[in-house]
């Protein structure tokens, strides 16, 4: 049974049909990534399954449809989002950011800030900053480092390289890599960048105008001359 399954999930915001009947399964374990042009429906898919946008059709979190659930009883699931632009205040600390990211769960809040900070060794050193005066790198690891704080069962994270150079989005994606690998941390990752997503997902789903147009196993995706030209732009 797939972590997460979506099953014709369609999306509008007002007149506009952001998506027209999505269907993709993710595995425990497992990351997926989500390609595809700008306006595609990418973030919109992110949404439908954090339940920040009004969708139809089934989405099945370990085989449970979510149905009506908003979106805070589905981050109680395990589910965590990091938005596109990445939702860290800029007003408030590295630390009191993090905490935001605990509230949905009980437990040491210290314990996990010193666990996360592992993957994100700055942290540590960097608690009393405000985050706006972060580097647009340090921004994204905030966010993820905020999500990691719910001891999330699976992440939704959009277009983490927005806005970075090309070393750190590396760098960010070496570390869901090791997240996946060290914590079996399942994740859903939509890019922009089809080459370095490619690389770290297992399996990749392609959108076009609010439908999956390709799917496959990464390799054969990354492979495939007409997939690379038609859809993935390099
Ligand atoms: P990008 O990489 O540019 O963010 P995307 O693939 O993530 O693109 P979405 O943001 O999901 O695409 O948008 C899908 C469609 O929904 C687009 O046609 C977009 O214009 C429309 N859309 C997105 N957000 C809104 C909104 N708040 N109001 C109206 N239309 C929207």
């Amino acid at each position: 049974m797939a972590l997460l399954e979506l099953r014709d999930v369609e999306a509008r915001y007002g007149p506009v049909r952001a998506l027209g009947g999505v269907s993709l399964a993710v595995e425990q374990g497992q990351i997926v990534a989500v390609l595809g042009a700008n306006g595609a429906g990418k973030t919109t898919t992110l949404r439908s399954i954090s339940g920040t946008v009004k969708r139809s059709g089934q989405i099945l979190f370990e085989g449970r449809p979510l149905g009506r659930r908003g979106p805070e009883s589905i981050a109680r699931l395990g589910v965590a989002h990091v938005p596109e632009g990445r939702g860290t205040f800029a007003e408030m600390s590295v630390e009191e950011n993090l905490k935001l990211g605990a509230y949905v769960r009980r437990g040491s809040v210290d314990g996990d800030i010193a666990r996360v900070s592992e993957y994100f060794p700055w942290i540590a050193t960097r608690l009393s900053q405000h985050a706006g005066t972060l580097s647009g790198g340090e921004q994204q690891m905030l966010a993820l480092a905020r999500a990691l704080m719910s001891h999330p069962r699976m992440l939704l994270l959009d277009e983490p390289s927005l806005g970075l150079a090309p070393l750190v989005t590396r760098e960010i994606f070496r570390i869901v890599s090791e997240l996946n690998e060290k914590e079996g941390l399942t994740v859903l990752v939509v890019e922009q960048n089809a080459a370095i997503a490619l690389e770290v997902a297992s399996y990749a789903y392609v959108l076009e105008v609010g439908k999956v147009a390709v799917s496959g196993p990464s390799e054969e995706l990354a492979r495939n001359e007409n997939v690379r030209k038609s859809y993935l732009g390099y």
